[in-house]
């Protein structure tokens, strides 16, 4: 807190995590020993570099670029890009240090790093996009490769924005180095089953919760924030899987459709980049459209999927929920809940998959996307998706594992934290003080 008083968001992660490690380090003296605390919360580099783009009108503009190149114990840096106007060092800093533990716990070779810039995507047309994602990469490009850090999408940042940085990074390269960025297109590198990995991971997830406790998404009642990458293909992994979601949101406000979201309309939504998810009630009359994207918790559902953004999820809004009955929690977006919504769910015995657990499927798949990369093959998404639920379910059991061995059997958020720290902390121990 002292070294770092004004990144609250990085402060609370640190929190969290922290605090569940105290029955591993008085298990283990040797972490201590090693210091790897303090080693451990400080990035081996953090990146800041200016982005200036020309707009539509000839006018200049200038955005501030970020890459926390957090920890490499393990294996190269891994970690997406956002662009959202709310990105800042403390929320590059909290994503990249969550990297580092979600990413160990895919049980692939992969270290924690996260980046993005405080360019607002929304309303700029494709060359707007185009020129800010050239002249972003035009700096980043310096530090990543293949072999040293690997960057992929997050809010903000999908297939064409990948797509613009990867043309960009060839260029300045003059070498095809294909696995230098992941959630690339199919037709130049991109894995199968990429764009829909965090959410299906995120029900293969929350599916293991429940079959845990003898339960299952059938005929169950799903409440989904958010509209974007991980919402759409958790929706529609949740419907498949028998359950009904009933409401979506978008930073402006949500809807609640009784009879199940149509997710058609969703994706084409989504696709018309410009339109909101208020349109949704035009082709659906029956459904409800609210203005304000947090009041979406007071429906009352048997799972709820916080999938939008960090903090989305407080006390009032985790109290709602729990007083309407709500069983299982699985977080799809990064740090959804805040510390003090994460412990009223753990006292009222919901089910409650961390997200650095529950949403680890996008970075698995992307360390497949590389590893087919190095070995120029191409897997089928059945393959992809095999794959996938085998790691959520790999994660579910060493994460209830460690949970049960450090005497708090169930709880998944200390549970997937040592599991995640444990290794990278060996790893550090055995490269010696660097
Ligand atoms: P998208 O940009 O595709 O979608 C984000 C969605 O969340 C949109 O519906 C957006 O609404 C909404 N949203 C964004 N900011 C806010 C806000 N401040 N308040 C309310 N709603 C908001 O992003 P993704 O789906 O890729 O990412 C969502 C979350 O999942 C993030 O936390 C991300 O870090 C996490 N995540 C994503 C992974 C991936 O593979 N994509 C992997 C692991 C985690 P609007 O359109 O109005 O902005």
């Amino acid at each position: 807190k002292e070294r770092n008083p004004h990144e609250v968001e990085f402060i609370q992660a640190v929190k969290e995590i922290f605090d569940s490690l105290v029955p591993v380090l008085a298990k283990h003296p040797k972490y201590i020993e090693h210091n790897i605390l303090e080693r451990i919360v400080d990035p081996e580099r953090f990146i800041s570099f200016r982005v200036s783009w020309v707009d539509d009108q000839g006018k200049v503009q200038v955005n501030r670029g970020y890459r926390v190149q957090f920890n490499s114990a393990i294996g190269p840096y891994k970690g997406g890009l956002r662009f959202h106007p709310s990105v800042t060092p403390s929320i590059i800093k909290f994503l990249g240090f969550e990297q580092i533990f979600k990413n160990s716990l895919t049980g692939q070779s992969i270290g924690g790093a996260k980046g993005g810039s405080d360019f607002d995507p929304k309303g700029k047309s494709d060359g707007e996009i185009m020129r800010f994602s050239q002249s972003f990469m035009a700096e980043l490009g310096k530090y990543i490769g293949p072999d040293v850090d690997v960057p992929a999408g997050d809010i903000g940042v999908g297939a064409r924005e990948i797509g613009y940085m990867f043309g960009q990074y060839k260029k300045m390269k003059g070498a095809y180095e294909a696995g230098v960025l992941t959630g690339k297109g199919v037709s130049f590198g991109g894995s199968l089953a990429r764009t829909e990995a965090t959410g299906y991971g995120l029900v293969y997830f929350v599916d293991e919760m429940l079959k845990h406790k003898g339960l299952s998404f059938k005929d169950q009642t799903v409440v989904v924030s958010g509209s974007g990458n991980v919402s759409i293909y958790a929706i529609e992994k949740a419907h498949e899987l028998g359950a009904t979601v009933v409401a979506c949101s978008d930073s402006n406000g949500y809807i609640y459709d009784k009879e199940g979201i149509d997710l058609d309309t969703v994706k084409r939504l989504k696709e018309e980049n410009s339109l909101r998810i208020s349109e949704y009630v035009e082709e659906h009359p029956h459904a409800e459209y609210k203005e304000g994207c947090s009041e979406i918790w007071s429906i009352p559902c048997d799972i709820a999927l916080p999938c939008a953004t960090q903090n989305e999820i407080g006390e009032p809004s985790a109290k709602l929920l729990v007083a309407n009955g709500v069983k299982a929690v699985g977080e799809g977006a990064n740090m959804p809940s805040t510390l003090e919504a994460i412990d009223t769910f753990l006292e009222n015995d919901v089910l409650f998959g961390p997200a650095k657990a529950a949403n680890a499927g996008g970075v698995a798949v992307s360390s497949f996307e590389m590893a087919q990369n190095s070995s120029r093959v191409s897997w089928t998404f059945e393959e992809v998706d095999a794959k996938l639920k085998e790691t959520m379910a790999s994660i579910f059991t060493n994460s209830i594992k460690e949970a049960e061995e450090h005497g708090v059997p169930g709880n998944l958020v200390i549970g997937a934290n040592i599991a995640g720290f444990k290794k990278v902390a060996d790893a550090m121990i055995d490269q010696g003080v660097i």
